[in-house]
């Protein structure tokens, strides 16, 4: 009898455990991908994920096919998919790999719960993670709350577990069960189609990871710890899209900044790791707070007065905000499903401090236009951003979106890249056009409110009203 592999957020050959469990077996491999109903804000993915899916599933099927393998996809209630698929290929093994997002755990224990007490055997296996969420404990006992001390406690850890191979072939079933086709999900946009400029920047799927990670270790990792603040210039690995649906192993990655010393400062290289370990981290949030995507971490912030502003929303939102900076992070999200992480923070800061705008506004935007969208990093860095999260920033530090732009993109070259009608503008006032002279925004093209708006709110005024707003809490935090 066949085994079944259930394909989630993994959708790589690559150091895979489940996949390795299926192939060692001896038995045919029946692997398969679900399309999952919405549960609690988690199933169907945003639609600029959904993009990503559906061309990682091709590359995933063509992947599989060099194993001599293919990929059925089904969808709806997995219980019922896999209830349907076991009855059909006779299947009395089942093997995953765990994912941690409180949705998902859900489903899985359901799922392994009532496989086995019909007598099937269900096996999940580590790999979406460094270590398992669980693994590190506070000298207490219980989760830890800081980044630093959860940072050390990694280090002292030891090594992550070692990457292992894809296998070079499955056995295939004599039968294999029907399969949804790919085109029939409808998972690429088409009127329009905002989706249009993704492949100039993207390939998804595990080839272009392995690939991406070997570009930046030879190249972009010597000086991360400094090249990563700047919009303007590629210096960070560009994975996260290929991490948030699995496409690479943290694992594989970690890995590859060993043996490294004596080519590459050894900043960078650590500088580089603790954002793999802040991903860790996010998730290490999630599972001890699953409700972290809708509650403030720390519930000071429930009272918090925010306001609601579906037009200042709107204008955030299309990267109209009259703050260059801001803008252009908006435009790059909309245009590339990505961000620049330092310009998250600028935006995200704007959104919650200059406009008092809920930050669940903002985590829901990231999570239907962001290619990389994570249920932990991204509830986890809205809510660091908001001062409501775990060792958050303080709310009281309120980025200057001018200061913030002049600091990271001086020559203003982000900027000019993502709001083409300010490309002509003087640098001096790129991250300023609302102080501009006259005629130099006139040699430039520019009318403001015409060609580009005025600014939506004024910064040194919202920054007050931020404070105050922050102020009125009860002051137990
Ligand atoms: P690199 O600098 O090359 O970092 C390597 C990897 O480390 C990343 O791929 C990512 O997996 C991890 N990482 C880096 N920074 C962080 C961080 N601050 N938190 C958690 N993990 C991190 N990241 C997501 O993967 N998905 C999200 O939905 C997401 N939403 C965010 C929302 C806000 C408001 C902010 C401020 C940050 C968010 N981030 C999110 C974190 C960060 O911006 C991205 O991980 C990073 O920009 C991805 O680019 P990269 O792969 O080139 O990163």
């Amino acid at each position: 009898n066949p085994v079944l592999l259930w394909f989630r957020k993994d959708l790589r050959l690559d150091d895979n455990h489940a996949l390795q469990a299926a192939a060692t077996s001896g038995r045919p491999v029946v692997p398969i991908y679900i399309r999952e109903p919405e549960v609690d804000g988690n199933g169907p993915l945003g639609a600029a994920q959904e993009w990503w899916l559906h061309h990682s599933l091709a590359a995933l099927q063509k992947a599989l096919g060099t194993l001599n393998s293919g990929l059925i996809l089904r969808q709806g209630d997995p219980l019922a998919v896999l209830e349907k698929l076991i009855a059909e290929t006779g299947a009395e093994t089942i093997v995953w790999n765990r994912r941690y997002d409180p949705a998902g755990i859900a489903v899985d224990t359901q799922v392994k719960k009532i496989l086995r007490d019909n007598g099937i055997e269900a096996n999940s296996f580590a790999g979406q993670l460094l270590h398992e969420p669980t693994r590190l404990r506070t000298g207490a006992g219980g989760h830890y709350k800081t980044y630093t001390p959860f940072w050390r406690a990694f280090e002292q850890s030891g090594e992550p577990p070692f990457p292992i191979e894809a296998p070079e072939k499955l056995l295939a079933p004599n039968h294999w069960p029907k399969s949804d086709t790919l085109a029939s999900w409808s998972l690429l946009p088409i009127r329009p189609n905002w989706a249009s400029e993704f492949p100039d920047t993207w390939t998804p799927g595990e080839a272009a990871a392995l690939e991406k990670l070997k570009d930046f270790i030879d190249g972009a990792l010597d000086d991360y710890a400094v090249g990563r603040d700047f919009p303007d210039t590629p210096a960070t690995s560009l994975l996260s899209p290929h991490l948030a649906l699995g496409e690479i192993s943290p694992a594989r990655i970690w890995h590859a900044t060993r043996g490294l010393s004596g080519k590459i400062p050894t900043d960078d290289i650590i500088r580089f790791r603790k954002e793999l370990v802040w991903r860790e981290f996010c998730y290490h949030q999630l599972f001890h707070f699953p409700k972290l995507r809708t509650a403030n971490w720390n519930d000071r912030y429930d009272d918090f007065p925010w306001l609601s502003d579906a037009r200042r929303l709107k204008s955030w939102q299309r990267g109209q905000t009259g703050y260059p900076i801001v803008d252009a992070g908006m435009r790059q999200l909309w245009r590339h499903g990505w961000m620049h992480n330092r310009v998250r923070m600028i935006a995200a800061s704007f959104l919650i401090k200059d406009l008092l705008i809920d930050w669940r506004e903002g985590e829901a935007w990231f999570r239907d236009t962001l290619v990389d969208a994570d249920p932990a990093a991204n509830t986890a860095n809205w809510q660091w951003v908001a001062g409501s999260g775990a060792d958050a920033s303080p709310f009281f530090r309120i980025f200057n979106p001018v200061l913030q732009g002049e600091k990271f993109d001086p020559d203003g070259g982000y900027v000019r890249t993502f709001v083409p009608e300010l490309s002509k503008l003087d640098s001096k006032y790129i991250h300023r056009p609302f102080e501009a002279p006259d005629d130099v925004l006139r040699r430039a093209g520019i009318e403001l409110g015409k060609h580009y708006p005025r600014p939506i709110v004024d910064h040194a005024v919202a920054r007050q009203r931020a404070l105050a707003a922050h102020a009125s809490l009860k002051n137990d935090g």
